[in-house]
């Protein structure tokens, strides 16, 4: 009798145990109505928002996507009413799911915390994310804490009226700053001034690098794996040997059939951008100033030299920089 109670409580701990252990993440649904009732949003409202990370982080180690399922049906946000947007994450990083409202711009973020759900009531206001104060303690004050610049501007660029392909860039970027507002108004001057003819296609040469990058994938689907995009850093002292000013990067405009093309050389004045906004402004804050101006990339985007390209040189500029295995001693002399 008292060997199998003791036989049985040892099997009730090890289930115990094991329970914890595997524990999955309770039902958000109910988390998710709660947060509408707090918000005082309702389904058919297009006015919040749903922004996660859910589409590239997982949670339980398994795929996120189910949950995002629950939390669609209980929203009713969905992308073609442009009020569900993603953020790029690594897989391991915490769940995260905002929802946003637009008028008064406040905020319940929920985010999965081993085995249950954090919940952080705020609001993005513009006068909250102006305050320099907001952002000193935020990372540590808010379950959601190391994600907050990231849904802080998608939020308010969202709650501006951005563009969707600039929504589109920050959902990659994962952050929206003064450099990938850079690479968009690039992109759309490039495609203002320089529209392809027939049997021409763009090399973007992204020299030196900042996060404009991000934003010519999207806007321009000129991509690094599909060599329409050629991303390279350069040291202080390769920089200041560029005789343009405000350097930001080449286009390269080729046809592969006549073997020849045309090279165009952009400067970007951050000067203007910048001064769109008081200086002491939060870089979360940014937005909230430089969103109007996103369709007019002539206004800081310009043309610093046009040059004729031949094969040899239009080889030249995309493979300049050496072969990266030789200082790696990786290549036979
Ligand atoms: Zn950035």
């Amino acid at each position: 009798m008292k060997r199998s109670f003791v036989i049985f409580c040892t099997a009730l701990i090890f289930v115990f145990t094991a329970a914890q252990g595997f524990a999955a993440m309770p039902s958000i649904t109910p988390v998710i109505e709660k947060a509408m009732t707090t918000l005082q949003v309702i389904q058919a409202d297009r006015n919040f928002l749903v922004l996660t990370n859910a589409t590239a982080v997982m949670t339980d180690g398994k795929s996120s996507l189910p949950i995002l399922e629950q939390v669609q049906e209980a929203t009713g946000a969905i992308v073609g009413k442009g009020n569900l947007l993603f953020f790029q994450r690594a897989q391991d990083a915490p769940l995260r799911i905002m929802l946003f409202k637009k008028s008064d711009r406040s905020a319940v973020i929920i985010s999965a915390d081993n085995s249950k759900w954090a919940v952080d009531t705020l609001d993005f206001a513009p006068k909250t994310v102006s305050d320099p104060n907001f952002w000193k303690d935020a990372k540590d004050k808010y379950a959601a804490g190391k994600d907050l610049f990231t849904l802080a501007t998608l939020a308010n660029a969202w709650a501006e009226g951005a563009p969707y392909d600039f929504l589109k860039s920050a959902e990659l970027h994962n952050h929206i700053c003064p450099g990938l507002t850079s690479g968009y108004l690039m992109a759309h001057f490039i495609l203002d001034h320089y529209p392809l003819g027939k049997g021409q296609k763009y090399t973007i040469i992204s020299s030196p690098v900042w996060c404009k990058e991000d934003a010519f994938q999207v806007v321009m689907d000129q991509t690094p794996g599909k060599r329409g995009l050629v991303v390279k850093p350069l040291s202080e002292e390769q920089k200041e040997k560029i005789s343009i000013p405000n350097p930001a990067g080449m286009v390269l405009i080729w046809d592969q059939k006549l073997k020849k093309g045309k090279g165009v050389a952009l400067s970007f004045d951050f000067n203007t951008l910048k001064g769109l906004y008081p200086k002491e402004t939060p870089k979360a804050a940014s937005i909230l100033y430089t969103a109007s101006y996103l369709s007019s990339p002539d206004k800081f985007v310009s043309v610093a030299k046009e040059f004729d390209l031949d094969e040899t040189m239009f080889n030249a500029i995309r493979e300049a920089g050496g072969n990266p295995w030789e200082p790696a001693g990786l290549t036979t002399p």
